[in-house]
């Protein structure tokens, strides 16, 4: 057998076998493709080749754009943020640490400095010894000199060293920010959005207090993205949430739940407040026509449809999620472009 047939191919070419393996598979080119493709052919996570190896069997061959933004969703940005975070925690546990040593060597050199003080103390020499009284004068200045030289030397680095740490955190937390944030729309991500659900279900059990949830997703998006191009469905996505964000009051999450789905948490909202909620967005929508800037082409309307539930006790993260969802699968059902709450969803199953 030959033997070089299992070294692996090198990896000067990548970016050109990237090209290659996306014009093979039909892959959409925005740049979140290209790190995914990366990823997969690099071999540098073997969990995207796994899964990237699967789609392309069972599909004929072909990625699309869905598929990479669930690989994406599930390996890449997850993935990023955890080194990231890992590198940074790192530094500041280091820095900490330096930290902590300077304090301990404050506290040791003003421990001798006391040490000294309390032993020339004990040993004042009598008032009438002239010289004595002014060799003892004369250390008690040259150790107190050296003590003040001391702590200036370690005020500065004690405040080099908070400094650092207040750098350090701030990039900690933008890290962090940016790990719940959608790189695209700006929203909460689905992590973010699954964190703020739980602890709204916890809050609401404790306290007592309504809230509902709405999922929302945009109609005939397939058909808009293959008639005007994956970028220009991406600004569509970008004005969704615009509009979720006018609409709604700073207190509710709003999220991009994957792909051309959103998930919002109204707090103190009942099902009636929720679907005022859904509609004022829904409706807000329809006033906007979209025009493509580069072309001033006018593109006409796009359309949400929209499930509405409210929190009951005993409530889980799923449970909630499902009937929100249900809500919305018979608003496609009905026709699109509508919102559906779930007393609506209980009366059209008991007629059906
Ligand atoms: P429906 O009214 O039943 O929801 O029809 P639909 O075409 O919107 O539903 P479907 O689930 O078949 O298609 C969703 C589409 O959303 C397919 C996918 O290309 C697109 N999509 C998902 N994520 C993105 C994205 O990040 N950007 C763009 N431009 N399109 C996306
Ligand atoms: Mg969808
Ligand atoms: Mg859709």
């Amino acid at each position: 057998m030959d033997e070089a047939a299992s070294v692996p191919a090198p990896t000067n070419d990548l970016p050109e076998r990237v090209v290659a393996a996306m014009r093979q598979h039909g892959s959409p080119s925005y740049p979140r493709a290209f790190e995914v493709w990366y990823a997969h052919l690099s071999g540098e996570m073997p969990a995207v080749s796994m899964a990237m190896n699967a789609i392309i069997a069972g599909s004929e061959g072909k990625v699309d754009a869905a598929d990479i933004d669930s690989l994406y969703e599930r390996f890449i940005s997850s993935e990023r943020f955890s080194r990231q975070a890992e590198r940074t925690s790192l530094q500041v546990l280091g820095e900490i640490d330096a930290m902590m040593a300077l304090v301990d060597k404050a506290l040791g050199s003003s421990e001798l400095y006391h040490g000294r003080l309390a032993a020339m103390s004990e040993d004042v020499p009598p008032t009438t010894d002239r010289l004595k009284l002014r060799e003892w004068v004369e250390a008690l200045v040259m150790s107190t000199r050296e003590e003040v030289v001391r702590k200036a030397q370690l005020e500065a680095e004690l405040r080099n060293s908070a400094n650092e740490i207040r750098n350090l955190r701030e990039a900690l937390e933008s890290t962090r920010a940016e790990a719940l944030t959608d790189p695209l729309t700006g929203l909460a991500n689905r992590r973010h959005f699954e964190e703020m659900l739980q602890k709204s279900i916890d809050q609401a059990t404790l306290r007592r207090e309504p809230f509902a949830l709405v999922m929302a997703d945009i109609d005939f998006f397939k058909r808009f993205n293959d008639a005007h191009g994956h970028l220009t469905g991406d600004q569509v996505l970008r004005l969704v949430a615009r509009t979720m964000k006018d609409k709604f009051k700073e207190k509710a999450v709003i999220s991009r739940f994957g792909g051309e789905e959103f998930a919002i948490i109204l707090p103190e909202a009942d099902l009636i407040a929720g679907k005022f909620g859904a509609e004022t967005v829904r409706q807000a929508l329809l006033t906007r026509e979209l025009i493509k800037r580069s072309t001033n082409e006018n593109l006409g309307r796009i359309t949400i449809s929209l499930g509405v539930a409210s929190y009951r006790r005993g409530d889980t993260a799923g449970s909630l999620v499902d009937r929100a969802d249900q809500a919305l699968m018979q608003a496609k059902r009905d026709g699109r472009n509508r919102t559906v709450t779930e007393d609506g969803l209980e009366t059209t199953s008991r007629v059906a």
